[in-house]
């Protein structure tokens, strides 16, 4: 993502502004997401496209420490109130949402121009730049599940409802038609959306797009969901867990891997079809896992749904539809027309999706460039194993304590070669940062008091 050149710049956002403003569009907004996962926003009138393009508009460097108890910023050693970032809108990604809006994604800029190290999604685009180097090209699919609540956060009636259900369907009739017309409008490509197994909860998947395409269309998803909730009266919680003892809410990310257009998942002579390289990046990514679950799941709420037979992924293992295994392999083939891929289940709704498919392709490819071995697959329920069948097999278990996944975090030199130091550090601050003021709380205080706060 090169810095856009103003002067080629100029007459191109001039040329778009036309086109937008025949297109009914009056206010613009860019959105940025932090390292505690939260979505931030500037708005403008069309006319000032251009500037919100380059140089950008003025940030606090605090943005990125900004954390989920609403007020909360984890200033440290090298992040304060002294400076001022560049947030610049992306405008090849600019979509229409309709009533007078259009929303492009920001990335984070330093006022030399220079790319911000602390920021997501120019991270993101580094990772999916060093795989291209290796004649890499990634495709990533999200899923986002989601639970429908009051205005004010609470517990809706579900006397109809049955996991999957129809009578979810029909409930939610003008909210699922209206995402789904919308998303059509604005350029998001819906794979499936249905009740999930929770009551009033719901599920969209996402096509697959290149990474930072797919991370884009996620936040787009998010605002379309977000603005439908409100038109019925009813909200949208993107938290891990919104009410303690129920259901949580996962965020997987789908990839698949290609170099020079040869599919890495399939069509090879390894395990379910897999290329060597396929098997090395699935190893990877499983080799990584425990110290970037503190990129991809341990918000203080995360722990309570990293828990075996919760289908969120608790076991550090690999399977072919398996889902008890951090790891889900899918198989190619006519049922499955988009191909192979890997799921990675462990994520979720708290996390940067942007930091999260960094970390995640990043591993796929350190276990490529180290030819690391595939373990075995785990074909069973890892909880219906013995701890012996367990411990030779390798398959332990995610911890649910979120200072130990922070610490991992912090004490990894593979995730740090990834993401940076800078971004680790902040996702470090804002996640000690909820430990050190939180950590006291019982799991329903929790659930409570930060059930809306990945909302947008
Ligand atoms: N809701 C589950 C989670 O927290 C996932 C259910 C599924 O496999 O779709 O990840
Ligand atoms: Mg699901």
């Amino acid at each position: 993502m090169a810095p856009v050149n103003s002067r080629a710049a100029k007459p191109l956002a001039a040329a778009a502004i036309a086109q937008l403003e025949s297109d009914g569009v009056a206010t613009l907004i860019g959105t940025v997401v932090n390292s505690a996962g939260l979505t931030h926003a500037k708005t403008i009138p069309l006319r000032k496209m251009g500037a919100f393009a380059d140089p950008g508009l003025g940030a606090s460097p605090v943005w990125h420490v900004f954390t989920i108890d609403q007020t909360g910023i984890a200033i440290g050693d090298t992040l304060g109130v002294v400076g001022d970032q560049r947030i610049r809108i992306d405008l090849g990604a600019l979509r229409i949402l309709g009533d007078g809006l259009a929303w492009a994604p920001g990335a984070f800029y330093g006022q030399d121009g220079e790319p911000d190290p602390y920021c997501s999604r120019g991270t993101l685009a580094r990772v999916e730049r060093r795989l291209a180097e290796a004649g890499i090209a990634a495709r990533v699919g999200h899923e986002m599940e989601f639970l429908l609540v009051g205005p004010d956060g609470s517990r809706l009636p579900a006397h109809l409802w049955a996991q999957y259900g129809l009578a979810g369907v029909l409930e939610y009739e003008g909210f699922v038609r209206d995402v789904t017309d919308s998303a059509t409008s604005s350029g998001v490509s819906i794979e499936q959306f249905h009740p999930e197994y929770g009551v009033n909860q719901f599920e969209i998947s996402l096509s697959p797009q290149s990474p930072v395409a797919a991370a884009d269309q996620l936040m787009l998803a998010r605002i379309i969901v977000g603005r439908v909730a409100r038109r019925y009266g009813l909200r949208v919680s993107l938290s891990p867990v919104p009410f303690a003892g129920s259901v949580g809410s996962g965020a997987h990310q789908h990839f698949s891997l290609q170099k020079r257009d040869t599919p890495l998942f399939s069509d090879g002579s390894g395990a379910r079809g897999m290329t060597p390289e396929g098997e090395s990046a699935v190893a990877g990514v499983l080799a990584g896992l425990p110290e970037a679950q503190g990129v991809l799941c341990a918000s203080i709420v995360s722990g309570l749904r990293m828990q075996p037979g919760h289908w969120s992924g608790a076991y550090v293992c690999w399977g072919t539809e398996n889902r008890e295994a951090a790891v889900r392999f899918l198989v190619g083939g006519t049922s499955n027309p988009l191909g192979a891929n890997v799921e990675v289940k462990v994520v979720d709704p708290a996390a940067n999706p942007y930091f999260a498919t960094a970390t995640i392709l990043g591993l796929a490819l350190d276990g490529i460039e180290r030819e690391l071995t595939l373990p075995p697959e785990t074909a069973v329920d890892p909880s219906t194993m013995t701890d012996k069948q367990r411990a030779d097999a390798a398959v332990t278990l995610l911890p649910t304590n979120q200072a130990e996944a922070v610490a991992a975090l912090d004490g990894s030199a593979l995730i740090r070669g990834i993401l940076g130091d800078q971004a680790v550090d902040a996702i470090v601050a804002v996640r000690r940062y909820e430990q050190t003021t939180y950590g006291d709380l019982g799991e329903e205080e929790l659930a409570d008091k930060f059930r809306m706060a990945w909302s947008v």
